[in-house]
């Protein structure tokens, strides 16, 4: 067996920004748009910091304005409501994205359930996740929409396929179910319960893992040809630097070694599914923006 293809996440998210940006500038001179995305973010958590910092720098690099409010670990849940309600009635803000995970004492579904569903751009309201499921017009949360533009790109059509996700979160294993769905896969969601989890995902032709733990999936759990989409971000000891203090490095959900002998296409981590999730919010900004302007949606 070959070794499997590596989907470059890196590579297909840069061309969506080029598309996304050149979509910014047509409406900027056509329709005098330039669309608007305000992040929120409570609290110094190191790595929703990093995140925070690359979104806000390629919105800016795809011609958007960005606002960042970055608020104290202690700020009240009412106060961190008053700004999602200013957000809401600013008319030139057209995508809010307030950075999960909040700080324990804000309740992360009122906070949610606050934002405006157009400017939703993390389509994780109540209003979106129902659209998605009903087959509406929505906006679809990007990590679960991402790993579908790089399953498209490699497949082609995925009627008929059989999927397998591991992970049911509200963020990425459930709308990854409803948008392959849609593409007419035979869909499975696996998690913490399932019984013969290995077995159940050898018969995936597309297996999906949205776990959060370092390398789980095995690579004799892939079946031959399959392709492999892995969500899983986590960072694991790497021994000592020279200057003996820790280093640490990134890895995904799936024995990427392993299930590259079995699997025919494989995303890695990183450069495979991070990537995609910063491009396709810009692209949901943009789509906020034209619908709240009465502007046809972007092909892309
Ligand atoms: P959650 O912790 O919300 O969900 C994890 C899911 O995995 C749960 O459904 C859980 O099952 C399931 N699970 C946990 N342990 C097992 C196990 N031993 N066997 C089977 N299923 C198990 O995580 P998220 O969905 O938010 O994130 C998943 C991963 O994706 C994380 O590594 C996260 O960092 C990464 N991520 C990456 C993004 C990107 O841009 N690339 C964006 C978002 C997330 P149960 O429900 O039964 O507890």
């Amino acid at each position: 067996m070959t070794e499997a293809k590596i989907i470059d996440g890196k590579a297909i998210a840069a061309d969506l920004r080029r598309q996304v940006g050149e979509h910014v500038t047509r409406i900027k001179a056509d329709n005098n748009v330039t669309p608007c995305l305000a992040v929120v973010l409570v609290g110094s958590d190191p790595a929703s910091q990093v995140y925070v910092r690359s979104k806000s720098k390629m919105t800016s690099e795809a011609g958007m304005i960005n606002r960042e409010h970055i608020l104290p670990a202690d700020t009240a849940e009412d106060d961190l409501l008053a700004i999602v309600h200013e957000l809401n009635e600013d008319k030139q803000v057209n995508g809010i994205l307030v950075q999960l995970p909040l700080p324990d004492h804000i309740n992360e579904q009122k906070i949610i359930a606050a934002i405006d569903p157009d400017k939703d751009v993390d389509g994780f309201h109540i209003f979106n996740v129902g659209r998605l499921w009903t087959g509406g017009e929505s906006l679809i949360p990007c990590t679960p929409w991402g790993s579908l533009m790089m399953l498209k790109q490699t497949l082609g059509d995925l009627s008929g396929k059989r999927a397998v996700i591991v992970g049911r979160s509200n963020i990425v294993g459930k709308p990854m179910a409803a948008l392959l769905l849609a593409e007419s896969c035979t869909v499975s969601i696996a998690h913490s319960r399932t019984v013969d989890l290995a077995e159940r995902c050898r018969e995936a032709d597309i297996l999906i893992a949205a776990v959060g733990r370092p390398e789980m999936i095995k690579g004799d759990w892939v079946k031959p040809g399959a392709v492999v989409i892995d969500v899983g971000i986590n960072r694991i000891d790497a021994g000592l630097k020279e200057d003996g203090s820790p280093k640490t490095r990134l890895v995904g959900d799936v024995d990427t070694a392993a299930a590259s002998k079995n699997a025919s296409a494989i995303t890695p981590v990183p450069g495979g599914v991070g990537p995609m999730t910063i491009a396709c919010l810009l692209r949901n900004t943009v789509v906020a923006a034209c619908r709240q302007n009465g502007i046809e949606d972007p092909a892309f």
